[in-house]
Formats: structure tokens, C-alpha cells, sequence
């Protein structure tokens, strides 16, 4: 398999460049330590291409995208956007499109919360020592978002609105798949979310989930219902390995898996498509939080979702696994040393409190030992 990789880089608004030139440095490192090369587009999103070329998603991005083998994305929107109609904002006008074009089914979103930073997380620290490392694989262009009819009419003098959820077997096998073979990457552990008990297409989900496991029978499969899964997620969060969901339940519980986290800054995700015939897939990287505009400029904003959304990129879409992991195992040696920057530091002896490009360099000299 070549290791001469192509990658487009849209930075996109707010903290996006800021944080991009430190995930851009460590990749740097990277490949130099590990002996590949990645080329990469540089292409206007969002709110910056809306003001360069009056489009969130101009064309020339799209073609990038297209001649690359994933997408690197940094975040998008901000305040001076908000007002553009909603099809036109840089979130719905590019990333939306990004997804659909691409096929992009699969949102992979780590929980991670380390054990030095298990401070910042709400949940009572007692109930996490050892921190806790959850990966949570929602389904993203199927379920109630998606399904048709859609709409409000009126009925018998009142207004009713209606949404569908409709998933194929072929749509939650697929999904199925992926957090399967995520798991066998990890703990063995799979925790299916669903509402069996109310919802015809959480009844199929569960058979269809079943179904698949038996392709891994290594993996230890359960089922929770949603509003179970959310309480043990504030409860007992070191308790999930990887969990696989639709998309309406897995907005909420990712969400609610970030926040417990303790700061958006640290949380990277994927977007996956097929799988090709190498074992690799289609994707797009980018941090799980927004364009953060109340710290934007000011160069103190974490860069280490950006960095392991690169650590991400690598493993799934490059097939570069070990500088994957040495990205991350240089990410964990930099907190352990005490860096932290604002979202992150307390105050605490042993923490030094650093800037965006301190951090990144604290993570390069980890990656380069
Ligand atoms: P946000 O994630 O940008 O910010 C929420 C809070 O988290 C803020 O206090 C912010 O400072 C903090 N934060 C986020 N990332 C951080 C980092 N790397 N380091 C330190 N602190 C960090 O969410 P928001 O304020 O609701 O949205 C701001 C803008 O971002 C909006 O225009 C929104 O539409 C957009 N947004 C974009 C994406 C995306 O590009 N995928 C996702 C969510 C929101």
C-alpha cells in the first residue's frame, strides 16, 4: 500500500486555524518518524470561504476533497454568520453537504477523560479514578433526521408536526459493523442503545445488532434502552467500552458523553463512509466542539482535539496506525507532565498553564523522544 497520502485541510473559522497549525506540526513529526508523506490541500470553508467567494462550500473545496483520501476539518460558524439564512450558515451550508456527498454515515466520537484530568469532568471524581475511555458510534444520515414525511398540517381545527424514524436493515447493519469491528480494536465491550420496548425501529436495530455479532463472537454484545444508557453514562461512565446508536439518541448521549468529559478541547471525532477493498475509509476529522468564537485570537485554545482528530485521520483512513498511536500515547505524556491549557488548568501544583502553541509543542516533544 503507497504511504504518499493526500489530505484536504479546511480550517475553517474561529479557533479552526489556530488549532490547525498545531495538528499540522504534529503531522509533520509524524510522518517524518514514521517514514510517509502527506500532501495537503489547503481549502476555504465556512464563514471564511462565505466572505472570500460567497459559498460555505465553494466547489474547488469539494474537488479537493474529492482527489484526497480524507478530509482534515477544523470548525466552522461564528457570530458574524448567525444572521445568513439557515441553509446559507457555514454549519448547514458545508457541513451537511460534506456529509451527504461523502456518504458519510458513521460518527465515531471518543470519550475520553484522563486520569490526571478527572477534575474537570462533573461527575464526582470518586466515581471515576481511573478516569474513563468511551467511544460512541452514532448513526449520522439515517433515523427521524432524515425520513420522510416530514411536515405540520392542520387536523380537524389544530396543527399537528411529524417526523419519521425509518432505518433499513442494511443502514443499521452497516453501522452495526463498524462499532463491531471498533470494538474488537479495543476492549471487546458493545453496549447497543435503543428503545426496543416502544419503538418498531428499535425492535428491528436490536435484531439486526444480534444478527451481526455473530460475525464477532469475541465481542460481548448487551443492549440498554436509551434512558437507561443515559443515567449509567453519568453513573458508572468507566463502565462502556464502545456504544452504537442511531442518530437521534446518539446526538444526545455524545453530547452528554463530551460534556462529562470535561472539556470539548480534548474530544476529536470521525465521520466514516464504506469501507474500501484496503480496509480503510473515507473520512472526515474534526473536533467535537465549534469554532469557539469567545477565545478565538486569542491563541489559547486547546489544540488537542485537532491533534487526535490527525491521530484518527491516520489510523482510519491512512492505514498509518502507529503514529496514530504514538500521537496519542505524546498527547498523554503531555498532560501527565502538567500542561494544561485554560480549559483545562486549575491551578493545581504541577500544572503549567499553556498557551495553543505551547501546548502542541509540549506534544512534539513527546512524539519526537
Ligand atoms: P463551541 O464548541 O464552539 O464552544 C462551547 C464552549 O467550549 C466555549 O466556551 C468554548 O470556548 C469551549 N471550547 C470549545 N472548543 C474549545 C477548545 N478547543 N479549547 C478550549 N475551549 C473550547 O460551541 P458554541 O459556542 O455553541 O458554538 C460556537 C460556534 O461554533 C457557533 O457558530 C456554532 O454554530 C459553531 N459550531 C460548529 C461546529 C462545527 O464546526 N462542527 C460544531 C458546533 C458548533
Amino acid at each position: 500500500m503507497s504511504r504518499n497520502h493526500k489530505i484536504a485541510v479546511l480550517a475553517g473559522d474561529g479557533i479552526g486555524p489556530e488549532v490547525m497549525i498545531q495538528a499540522l506540526e504534529v503531522l509533520d513529526v509524524a510522518c517524518a518518524k514514521f517514514g510517509f508523506t502527506v500532501q495537503r490541500e489547503k481549502c476555504l470553508v465556512g464563514g471564511a470561504a462565505i466572505d472570500a467567494v460567497g459559498s460555505p462550500l465553494p466547489q474547488e473545496t469539494i474537488t479537493a476533497c474529492k482527489n484526497a483520501d480524507a478530509i482534515l476539518f477544523g470548525s466552522v460558524g461564528g457570530p458574524k454568520w448567525e444572521n445568513l439564512a439557515p441553509d446559507d450558515q457555514p454549519e448547514r451550508g458545508a457541513l451537511l453537504p460534506i456529509r451527504k456527498y461523502f456518504g458519510l454515515f458513521a460518527n465515531l466520537r471518543p470519550g475520553v477523560c484522563l486520569p490526571a484530568l478527572t477534575h474537570a469532568s462533573p461527575v464526582k471524581n470518586e466515581l471515576i479514578p481511573n478516569g474513563f475511555d468511551v467511544l460512541c458510534v452514532r448513526e449520522l444520515t439515517g433515523g427521524i433526521y432524515f425520513g420522510k414525511p416530514k411536515g405540520r398540517r392542520e387536523e380537524n381545527g389544530d396543527i399537528v408536526a411529524f417526523d419519521t424514524m425509518i432505518y433499513s436493515k442494511s443502514e443499521i447493519e452497516r453501522i452495526c459493523r463498524i462499532a463491531f469491528t471498533a470494538a474488537m480494536g479495543r476492549d471487546k465491550r458493545l453496549v447497543s442503545v435503543d428503545k426496543a420496548n416502544v419503538l418498531a425501529c428499535s425492535v428491528l436495530w436490536r435484531e439486526v445488532c444480534t444478527e451481526v455479532a455473530e460475525d464477532f463472537p469475541e465481542v460481548e454484545l448487551t443492549h440498554l434502552y436509551v434512558d437507561n444508557a443515559a443515567m449509567q453514562l453519568v453513573k458508572q461512565p468507566d463502565s462502556f467500552d464502545v456504544m452504537v446508536t442511531g442518530n437521534l439518541f446518539g446526538d444526545i448521549l455524545s453530547d452528554e458523553m463530551a460534556m462529562i468529559s470535561g472539556s470539548l478541547g480534548m474530544l476529536p471525532s470521525a465521520s466514516l463512509g464504506q469501507q474500501g477493498a484496503n480496509g480503510l475509509y473515507y473520512g472526515m476529522y474534526e473536533p467535537s466542539g465549534g469554532s469557539a468564537p469567545d477565545i478565538a485570537g486569542m491563541g489559547i485554545a486547546n489544540p488537542i482535539a485537532q491533534i487526535l482528530s490527525v491521530a484518527m485521520l491516520l489510523r482510519h483512513s491512512l492505514g498509518e496506525s502507529e503514529a496514530a498511536e504514538a500521537i496519542e500515547a505524546a498527547v498523554n505524556a503531555a498532560i501527565a507532565s502538567g500542561m494544561r491549557t485554560g480549559d483545562l488548568y486549575t491551578g493545581e501544583k504541577g500544572e503549567t498553564k499553556a498557551t495553543t502553541a505551547e501546548m502542541g509543542q509540549a506534544i512534539i516533544t513527546a512524539l519526537s523522544i
